[in-house]
């Protein structure tokens, strides 16, 4: 028995309606900001109870859109997670503003009491990273934020449907990012994000942003983008959006299957699991005494586990003009040499989790 790590075969193996929906739509030519487009951004932010959602090309846009509707810009910095995917830190690089980087802590989210030192003259925005589902330590993030008079832009990417104390990951920002890239929990036929905020006069300024600054046919009233979330893209988000509730519970539910079982296992480290946070899974990860050996026998016997992520961004050949030395960011450097992550999505069977469970346990002989 392998297991494999993309779901997307099964999770789109009976697509005759969807064809169908799409064959139908196709000759109305609404491929644009059309209705399709409309329909999901009302569902999805029903779905997290928020005011308005936007949406746009990808998740790194969302971000990015967030921030440049809030005037961050060049010479602007922007406090995020060191161990992140390299999309957070594009989307603030992107506009021009700087990137400063936090460690993380053992929960794979920044560490909030290093925060406060990061903070300078130039910092406009806190941009904690939600990282595999977990959530950042918002209620922390949202006091050093209204001490400082700092706004917060959520990238919740990898946590649709977490929260803490009941509130929403999305819900704790200004504006907040979600990706739905094919591999996240609600996801598409391709490259698309949506941005959620709760203040009109943001999601009005990234509607601006996200085409080019038309706020008609002809007048332009500021400078912009081309990032829209396609109508074909939306119809396929219609049809999942429903669906991501009970994604989250089964995601939920085996990660639990797990923790249970690798608990038992002294050479795993299952990091904190707060009974005030609902984590969503976007991966599973833990640490692992002898990363590189357990990895290399889990992919022999054809369990497709993965490494979020190998090389801190800020070791990154391009990412040296960051300016940060080797060792700037212990936690993260010792993460990307332990961490393992097994697949946790909503198709597995028991019988694939246990089998994942014991491979581990064999490869430490226990
Ligand atoms: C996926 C992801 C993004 C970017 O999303 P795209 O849709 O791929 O542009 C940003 N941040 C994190 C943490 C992500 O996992």
């Amino acid at each position: 028995m392998g297991v494999r790590y993309s779901y997307l075969p099964e999770q789109f193996s009976e697509i005759d309606d969807l064809i169908d929906e799409i064959r139908q739509f196709i000759p109305s030519g609404d491929f644009t900001l059309g209705k399709p487009l409309q329909e999901f951004e009302s569902r999805f932010a029903k779905l997290l109870g928020v005011k308005h959602a936007v949406g746009v090309g990808s998740g790194t846009d969302a971000l990015k859109l967030a921030l440049k509707a809030l005037g961050v810009g060049y010479g602007d910095e922007v406090i995020t997670a060191a161990n992140t995917f390299i999309a957070t830190v594009g989307a603030i690089n992107e506009i021009g503003a700087f990137p400063v980087l936090v460690d993380c802590d053992e929960s794979f989210c920044m560490d909030v009491s290093q925060v406060e030192q990061a903070i300078t003259e130039k910092t406009k925005v806190i941009m904690p990273v939600h990282l595999t589902g977990y959530m950042a330590d918002m209620p922390s993030i949202t006091k050093i934020a209204d001490e400082y008079g700092l706004a917060i832009v959520e990238d919740a990417c990898q946590a649709i449907l977490a929260s803490i104390d009941g509130i929403l990951a999305g819900k704790w920002g200004v504006a907040s990012g979600f990706s739905l890239h094919p591999l996240k929990n609600l996801n598409v036929w391709g490259d698309a994000g949506i941005v959620v905020t709760d203040n009109v006069a943001v999601a009005e300024h990234i509607r601006l942003l996200r085409n080019h600054g038309l706020q008609n046919r002809d007048e332009i009233v500021t400078m912009g983008y081309n990032s829209r979330l396609d109508s074909l893209q939306a119809i396929v988000g219609n049809r999942l959006v429903d669906a991501t509730k009970m994604i989250t519970k089964q995601r939920i539910k085996n990660a639990e299957h797990y923790d249970n079982r690798f608990r038992l296992i002294p050479e795993i480290v299952v990091p904190p699991r707060s009974p005030r946070m609902r984590r969503v899974y976007h991966l599973y990860c833990v640490l692992a005494i002898d990363r590189d050996g357990l990895y290399r026998y889990c992919r022999e016997r054809e369990i497709e586990c993965k490494i979020h992520y190998p090389i801190p961004l800020y070791q990154q050949k391009g990412l040296q003009f960051l300016g940060y030395k080797p060792g700037t960011f212990p936690v993260t450097d010792r993460h990307a040499k332990e961490i393992i992550s097994f697949p946790v999505d909503q198709y597995l069977s028991t019988e694939q989790l246990d089998f994942i469970v014991d491979t581990v346990r064999d490869y430490y002989g226990r």
